[in-house]
């Protein structure tokens, strides 16, 4: 069924053809169930300093960097951009917030897919705005022997983040592929536009709150509700 999508995804962008090589995996959302955790160390932060911020616009501002979420709100409220102390103080908080809350699960059948995608002979490759030390150590934890060092664009690498298409792009320089020979599998919004931007047909998996719509209006190619259901429809 997802054979079906590509066929009009070429079709629209012209490529040459379809030569599937690797998958690009984003980590909040898609591996790990962290939203929930994110949300709610997010709103009470914000609560903290009057800012008007929803759960609902932690999952849709997710992917943004701390700072450029927190100058997304700041001025409705306090007429100016905050300062780059301030920036790193909220950043601090939410920061504190997270880290006492529990350690996050994996997404729901995740590793089955990893697994699947894997014994297809496709490379995987982690592409993430986190910034967390010891990533790696975590990933070969939860998802042994299925990613590795040099297949990972983390926060350390980029300049710009998502929703920019430069971490999408990089992943593709870094294991020197075509955008036809990759898809991404993402879960936000932002992400979904980068993908879409660097020209990889991206496939989102909406394990979060928002409806789907702001997942296809970003231009995800398709959309599918859970990992599950991902997998049974995987044909290629
Ligand atoms: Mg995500």
């Amino acid at each position: 069924m997802i054979s079906h999508y590509i066929h009009s995804f070429l079709q629209d962008k012209k490529y040459p053809k379809f030569d599937l090589k690797a998958v690009f995996f984003d980590m909040d959302g898609v591996l790990y169930n962290s939203m929930p955790y994110h949300a709610e160390a997010w709103v009470k932060t914000m609560q903290e300093l009057k800012l008007p911020f929803t759960e609902y616009d932690v999952y849709m501002n997710e992917g943004r960097t701390g700072e450029s979420t927190i100058n997304a709100f700041f001025p409705k409220v306090y007429n100016r951009k905050a300062t780059d102390e301030e920036v790193q103080n909220i950043y601090k908080v939410k920061s504190q917030y997270f880290n006492q809350l529990p350690e996050a699960e994996p997404i729901e059948n995740v590793f089955d897919f990893l697994k699947l995608v894997k014994n297809k002979g496709l490379e995987i490759f982690l592409v993430t705005g986190s910034g967390q030390l010891s990533l790696l150590e975590k990933l070969n934890r939860s998802f042994p022997n299925i990613f590795q060092k040099e297949k990972m664009v983390t926060a350390f690498d980029v300049k710009y983040g998502k929703p920019h298409p430069e971490p999408y792009l990089m992943a593709l320089s870094k294991g020197n592929f075509d955008p036809w020979q990759a898809i991404v599998v993402e879960n936000a919004p932002l992400g979904v536009r980068s993908a879409i931007d660097a020209g990889i047909f991206t496939i989102a998996v909406n394990t979060g709150i928002l409806q789907d719509e702001e997942l296809t209006k970003e231009g995800a190619n398709v959309v599918f509700p859970t990992m599950k259901s991902l997998i049974e429809s995987w044909d290629l």
